[in-house]
């Protein structure tokens, strides 16, 4: 016998023709006439985009997706499995190593209900290695629990923990491994991105008896797609994928998956998980004043575990409310897990737990603008300086467009994955509109917003910006520039920018400039217009700027 993947696979597993041979020999003709699997030579009867190719079978293993994944968890393709969610990676595991009646899975109490599920439901037999008081993973109490088992083929350790949130010690994880050569030691990183715990997953490609489970649906949105991955060492995870169905990836979850893991998505994505953490600790902070919390546990997951007093009245409350929470009284006496949500959410409850709400009514918006010369994502934040993270494709333009987050004193995070080697135009432009579609977002109804300008010198140049935001669009822009371009930076573009963003905003944009050097006329503009958008968006009080009673 040779890899220890063949030594722990079920025989039954191994005795598998692989599924996908036949599938894998049409996909090596590129466009073939596809007579070959008994489907239906018609696109189905649903609209656009959403049709394509979905009259055809999928790939088993869609390998965009899978390069994708690999990129994001700094692996290699082969060292990962695609599955339907990170649910079906448990399944799959646990299909191909265990052995009904015979082989044994480990897993903490309390933990992730899945496991248990899915070995009860394969007939293997189920150790349960509790964690210490305060939820803490330790390898010496797991080991202690497990010892003396010869058939234990699989140890479920989830990091950080649901429901509890806890982290856990990489390096504990890497001593169970260790520890126990024989065995498969799956560490499930399904909360992993909102944790402050480095990843498995580089270690999981090299260790022979490392799994590593990752999911899209916690940290990108992605939970009603279902898609996750298994990443481990090539041989292991080739012989886990017999487990799986022929074609377990539907081709709309691949393509949703492709989409949002684009390099355009990057940097708002991290801006959402890096809000939800900030949300999370607020929530944490302020739940602690609630009448019935007795604790508050600290979390690295996009959820609070609590312990309440009077859990079926809070139930009741909850119910009456309209608000659904997990109750987990089995993981600890008045346990509750409650997932970060939005402000509004967050704020109901707040409510329920008797914690007195501060009305917020944040100004934030994040646009995704997708054409076939650009793809951009694009979040704002009218009420905070920060982050100010600006990536169009055009670094003079990234330089302006900072500028004008900087003295607009408002957060931008905007990344274009444009045609720039065309050249900046589409980007340039594209940018300008997908971030005053966002401006505009924001400003919701503009309630105790401004209309007003600045003048602004820049050494020999001078900038006047006049705002108006009035929901009508119109630019006007006065000055001439003598040089072509500023770097890749087209300088006839910055005429363009302020019309984009005049058009996306619904406002009255009027530029006038002039002096001798385009650097610092262009940036005069950009730096006045940054200044009177910060005059323009400050909230004072609640009425509406206009005799209208609308803008
Ligand atoms: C949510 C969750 C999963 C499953 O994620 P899917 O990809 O949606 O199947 C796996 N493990 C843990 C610990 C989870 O909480």
């Amino acid at each position: 016998m040779s890899s220890l993947a063949e030594r722990l696979a079920r025989p039954e597993v191994l005795a598998l023709e692989p599924f996908d041979i036949a599938a894998n020999n049409a996909m090596a003709i590129p466009d073939a006439i596809r007579l070959d699997a008994n489907e239906n030579p018609f696109p189905p009867l649903i609209d656009g985009a959403l049709a394509t190719n979905v009259n055809r079978y999928p790939e088993p293993q869609p390998a965009r997706l899978k390069a994708a994944l690999a990129a994001l968890y700094g692996v290699e393709p082969g060292n990962v499995v695609v599955t339907r969610g990170a649910d079906d990676a448990i399944d799959m595991m646990v299909r191909a190593f265990c052995r009904p009646q015979t082989d044994a899975v480990a897993i903490c109490t309390p933990s992730f209900s899945a496991y248990a599920h899915f070995v009860r439901l394969q007939g293997a037999r189920l150790i349960e290695a509790p964690l210490t008081a305060g939820f803490d993973f330790a390898a010496d109490p797991f080991l202690a629990a497990v010892s003396g088992e010869r058939n234990l083929k699989i140890a479920f350790i989830c990091t950080p923990n649901n429901p509890t949130g806890n982290e856990v010690d990489p390096n504990q994880v890497l001593k169970v491994a260790a520890a126990l050569p024989n065995t498969i030691v799956v560490a499930d990183e399904a909360y992993l991105d909102f944790s402050s715990t480095p990843s498995l997953a580089g270690d999981a490609a090299r260790c022979p008896n490392l799994v590593v489970l990752k999911t899209l649906s916690k940290a990108y949105g992605l939970a009603g797609a279902r898609v996750g991955c298994a990443i481990g060492e090539p041989d292991l995870m080739a012989i886990a994928a017999r487990a799986l169905p022929p074609y377990p990836m539907p081709s709309l979850s691949v393509d949703a998956a492709v989409l949002a893991l684009s390099p355009s998505r990057r940097a708002v994505h991290q801006e959402r998980v890096e809000r939800l953490k900030t949300d999370r600790s607020r929530l944490a902070e302020r739940l602690q004043g609630s009448p019935i919390v007795r604790r508050v546990y600290p979390s690295g997951g996009n959820f609070l575990f609590l312990e309440v007093d009077d859990a079926p009245a809070l139930a009741a409350r909850m119910r009456s409310m309209g608000i659904r929470v997990r109750f987990r009284p089995n993981a600890a006496p008045g346990g509750v897990r409650v997932t970060i949500g939005t402000d509004a959410e967050n704020e109901a409850l707040l409510n329920a737990f008797g914690v007195t709400s501060e009305p917020s009514s944040p100004r934030r918006a994040e646009v995704i603008r997708d054409t076939k010369e650009t793809e951009i994502a694009v979040a704002v934040d009218l009420d905070r300086p920060r982050p100010r993270k600006i990536d169009t494709g055009v670094p003079f333009y990234d330089h302006m467009l900072d500028q004008v987050a900087a003295h607009g004193g408002f957060s931008i995070v905007l990344d274009c994955d444009g045609d720039t080697e065309i050249d900046g135009h589409h980007s340039i432009e594209d940018c300008a509109l997908a971030l005053g579609t966002a401006l505009s977002q924001a400003l919701g109804d503009k309630r105790g917003i401004r209309r007003f300008g600045f003048t602004l010198p820049m050494d020999e140049a001078q900038a006047q910006v006049l705002i108006d935001l009035s929901g009508r669009p119109y630019c006007r822009f006065e000055g001439e520039f003598a040089a072509t371009s500023i770097g890749e930076y087209p300088t006839q573009m910055t005429r363009h920018v302020f019309r984009s963003l005049a058009d996306s905003m619904g406002a009255a944009i009027h530029v006038k400039v002039d002096g001798e050097n385009d650097h610092h006329k262009t940036e005069a503009c950009f730096k006045a217009f940054g200044r009177a958008l910060r005059d323009a968006i400050r909230r004072e009080g609640d009425a509406l700027p206009s005799t209208k009673g609308v803008l």
